[in-house]
């Protein structure tokens, strides 16, 4: 029962949070907190409860990525996003300007989530950018900031479906509305996190911690001869790994992570864009192989 209702309940809660809440920074955070009270209450996996080193490792992440990084780059991208409202002015481009207000805001999560998809997807089948995300994969254990664990190299990169669909769509970067994507980002978070869930119907539309740790499974079916982790790459919605055949629901995920022999410091980890060495097949095969 636990294990069925646990994620709908928490979507349900976020959305309930946004609007009595109203500030996105206060929402994530209530988020993290109650997740982990649930990994600490109801661990998936007890070998993966984290040490003291690995939370002040999150911390930094968390913190890096919250209040330096995503706002240095929001103000980085400003005037590209200037640039792309005046062109959309001049083209007079607005895909959904004629739909409703809750339509408009659908049409653009909709379609941010296939950028992130298509995005996620480049990035383990091209080198160059499995360079910016392997520090995603890095842990060998699954816990909600790990969806945090980002490279600022990648975090370069997730401006840029803001930037289509400011382009193409009638929201614009700095339009409140966009708050509501607190809700997606928080379900992404969900699905790092170290709490066993039972897919059910929510598991139709919505990405669960067990498509996700299947993701970040870094063994090889030597059988399908694929890597294990080649599937679910969707943050919050599974809709599009259904529709284009990237879609995994199985459950053997050992080993996850993809950890090299040595742990790396956090120095090190920062390093991990520009060196060679750990990965994913196939990102491994190309790797391996320059
Ligand atoms: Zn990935
Ligand atoms: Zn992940």
């Amino acid at each position: 029962m636990f294990e069925t209702l646990v994620q709908p309940l928490f979507m349900v809660g976020t959305v309930l949070a946004y609007y009595l809440l109203g500030d996105p920074l206060l929402v994530l955070a209530l988020g993290f907190v109650v997740l982990t009270l649930l990994e600490w209450r109801r661990p998936y996996r007890r070998d993966w409860i984290q040490t003291r080193k690995e939370w002040l490792e999150n911390a930094f992440f968390l913190i890096g990525t919250i209040f330096i990084f995503d706002p240095f780059y929001t103000w980085a991208y400003s005037p590209l996003y200037e640039y792309s409202i005046a062109l959309k002015e001049r083209w007079e481009l607005s895909l959904n300007g004629s739909l409703s207000r809750p339509v408009q805001i659908l049409s653009v999560y909709i379609v941010i989530e296939l950028l992130f998809y298509l995005l996620h997807l480049a990035q383990h089948k091209l080198l160059i950018l499995w360079r910016t995300h392997k520090l995603h994969h890095y842990s060998r254990k699954m816990m909600w900031a790990k969806y945090i664990t980002a490279h600022p190299v990648e975090l370069a990169l997730f401006p840029l479906a803001g930037l289509v669909t400011s382009l193409l769509f009638s929201i614009e970067p700095d339009d409140e509305a966009l708050y509501i994507f607190t809700f997606p980002l928080l379900v992404a978070v969900f699905t790092h996190s170290n709490i066993r869930t039972n897919p059910a119907l929510l598991g139709w539309l919505f990405v669960t911690p067990q498509y996700h740790f299947k993701h970040h499974s870094s063994a090889f079916d030597t059988r399908r001869n694929r890597a294990v982790g080649d599937c679910n790459y969707g943050v919050s919605l599974i809709l599009f790994d259904r529709l284009f055949g990237t879609f995994d629901p199985g459950t053997v995920i050992d080993p996850v992570g993809v950890q090299p022999r040595n742990e790396l410091n956090l120095w090190q980890q920062l390093l991990t864009p520009f060196q060679h060495g750990w990965s994913t097949a196939p990102a491994r095969e190309a790797e391996d192989q320059s």
